[in-house]
């Protein structure tokens, strides 16, 4: 049975890219209270907050750094404070420093893994001991990257963050099951103005040289990643706990 009732979802990153579909996706759902974080972009914050309230009134926007302990405990005092509950922890907040390994520096790489593991072991301790304490279940929902797994050239500090999101997901798990369900959603390529810059997908050759890479021949939308992660949070998925799912078009087949 679909849940009929309201329930705290926060998503960290949640205004911008795969966060913003999974806000978008969520609302349109109507049955979940939304609280959508970010670290620095407040206009994409407040225009975020304008789009989602237009379809769903129960959204708030709280700005935190997810890699500071302070910052965390106050992001999810507000959610609780907001919406009285938490029930749904979405760790999406992620960015990317790519440099050759001899360019690397001390900041690149704390910057990434803070952002990235740190941000996820901070989110998921205090959100779960607000979900430990109420009677429903609770859901952590960790968004890693098919590089995590592969690899990737001058993205040591990237794909080992990511590496370590896809193991704290089987030791959250196992932790704190039955509680708490936790898995891992992984995109593949997903067109983002993030990725977009990163990768140039503006050339065309370019282009087409990545979706040749992909066996279904092109790049995966924020709103795909998204769908999976709905099911996942639904009752449907009240069985899957401790996985990890592509949504890549079948370009890593692991
Ligand atoms: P974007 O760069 O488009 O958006 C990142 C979001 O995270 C923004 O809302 C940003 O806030 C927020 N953020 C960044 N740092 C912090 C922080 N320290 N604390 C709180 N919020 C922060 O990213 P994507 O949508 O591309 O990626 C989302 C997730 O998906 C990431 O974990 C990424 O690693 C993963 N992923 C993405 C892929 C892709 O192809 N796009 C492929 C594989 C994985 P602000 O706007 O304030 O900067």
């Amino acid at each position: 049975m679909e849940q009929t009732t309201s329930r705290t979802v926060i998503i960290t990153g949640g205004t911008r890219g795969i966060g913003k579909a999974l806000a978008l996706t969520l609302a349109r759902q109507h049955c979940y209270n939304l609280i959508l974080n970010y670290r620095a972009n407040e206009a994409a914050a407040q225009e975020m907050l304008q789009e989602c309230r237009s379809i769903h009134p129960h959204v708030q926007i709280v700005r935190a750094d997810v890699s500071q302990r302070s910052e965390v405990e106050a992001l999810m005092r507000e959610a609780y404070t907001t919406f009285h509950s938490i029930d749904v922890l979405i760790n999406n907040a992620g960015v990317n420093i790519d440099k050759p390994l001899q360019e690397m520096t001390d900041a690149d790489w704390d910057r990434v893994v803070d952002t990235n593991m740190r941000g996820v072991f901070l989110c998921s301790q205090i959100a779960s001991s607000y979900m430990l304490q109420q009677d429903q279940e609770g859901i952590i929902l960790n968004i890693g990257a098919s590089t995590g797994i592969r690899g990737r050239k001058n993205g040591l500090n990237y794909c080992a963050s990511k590496a370590g999101v896809l193991v704290m997901t089987k030791c959250l798990a196992f932790e704190l099951s039955p509680k708490i369900r936790v898995n891992c959603v992984i995109p593949g390529s997903i067109w983002t103005e993030e990725t977009e810059k990163r990768h140039a997908y503006d050339d065309p050759q370019l282009l087409h040289a990545k979706e040749e890479q992909i066996p279904l021949k092109r790049i995966g939308t924020p709103e795909e990643v998204a769908d999976v992660v709905a099911f996942l949070l639904a009752d449907k998925a009240r069985y899957i706990n401790g996985q990890k799912i592509l949504v890549d078009g079948g370009e890593f087949m692991w």
